[in-house]
């Protein structure tokens, strides 16, 4: 099944025919992608046949009702669970296949992912679980801390830098889980309803942070119920009963000129200027 192992590596554009459509390169493509759940002789079919492609620097929307397998397409996308059938293709690499630890190395470098229910190491401060993702990601100390000092001062979190995850708020929990998927500047965030939890002050600082990422080339697939963040992204994908009912291009935004940064340098992190 493993026809290729990822090299998680400078090369991010190699995609080969798998990979490429219209001469653009994709960042990712999920083709006839399901996935079965089985348990207590039940079987409920969370994926039903999801055909999908990403670019490079693309920002799109899923939504759809609850239990329509919006959950589990991210999981499947970002290689948390496994496909019962289908093919995944990350940067022209078929990755369906791979084990739990080539994921995580791959994880850790290319993508960042953002649980519904946040995930955050309980017994490490704020700072710490966000610092913590920066090295594993390969960062130095002082990288790792001026990343993390941007990121939680962008989301309105400095303050709360030194406590417990379970100090605070559903709202902060979940910018906090935001901060540490966003800390090796991953070329694809992978995140669900990140605003779930968030008041308008929490959410606009949320999208703020999402728009500057996309408008830096990150491409971001986040699971969403709220039509201000849907309406961010240049694309919507409908979901509805474990299959894409509707995939339609929005008015691509622009980001205002002075919000614009230069370009991504092409290493994991980058000091700040
Ligand atoms: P959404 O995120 O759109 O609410 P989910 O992907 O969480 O939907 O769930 C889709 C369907 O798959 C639901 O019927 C849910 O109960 C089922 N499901 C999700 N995860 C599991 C699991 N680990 N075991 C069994 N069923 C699951
Ligand atoms: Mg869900």
């Amino acid at each position: 099944m493993i026809r290729s192992v990822p090299r998680v590596s400078a090369d991010q554009h190699g995609a080969d025919q798998h990979g490429a459509s219209h001469g653009q390169t994709l960042l990712l493509r999920a083709s006839s992608i399901t996935k079965t759940f089985r348990a207590d002789g039940t079987a409920v079919s969370a994926v039903r046949g999801v055909d999908l492609m990403l670019g490079h620097g693309e920002f799109a929307a899923i939504m759809g009702p609850s239990g329509s397998g919006k959950s589990t397409l991210l999981h499947l996308l970002g290689g948390l669970e496994r496909p019962t059938s289908g093919e995944i293709w990350l940067n022209g690499r078929r990755v369906d296949g791979l084990s739990q630890a080539k994921w995580a190395v791959l994880r850790r470098q290319h993508i960042g992912f953002v649980f519904q229910f946040f995930n955050l190491v309980s017994n490490m401060t704020v700072a710490d679980n966000v610092e913590l993702a920066a090295l594993m990601g390969g960062a130095t100390k002082r990288q790792a801390r001026e990343r993390r000092d941007e990121l939680l001062a962008d989301l309105g979190l400095s303050a709360k830098a030194d406590a417990a995850p379970a100090r605070l708020s559903g709202g902060e929990q979940q910018r906090v889980a935001l901060a540490r998927a966003m800390v090796n500047r991953p070329s694809l965030l992978l995140a669900d309803e990140p605003t779930g939890n968030l008041d308008s002050s929490g959410s606009q600082s949320v999208l703020r942070l999402l728009t500057r990422a996309h408008a830096d080339g990150q491409a971001i697939l986040l699971v969403t119920h709220d039509a201000r963040v849907a309406s961010a992204a240049e694309r919507v994908i409908s979901l509805f009963d474990g299959m894409i009912a509707d995939d339609a291009a929005m008015r691509p935004p622009r980001a205002k000129p002075s919000q614009r940064r230069p370009a991504p340098l092409p290493t994991v992190l980058r000091l700040r200027g």
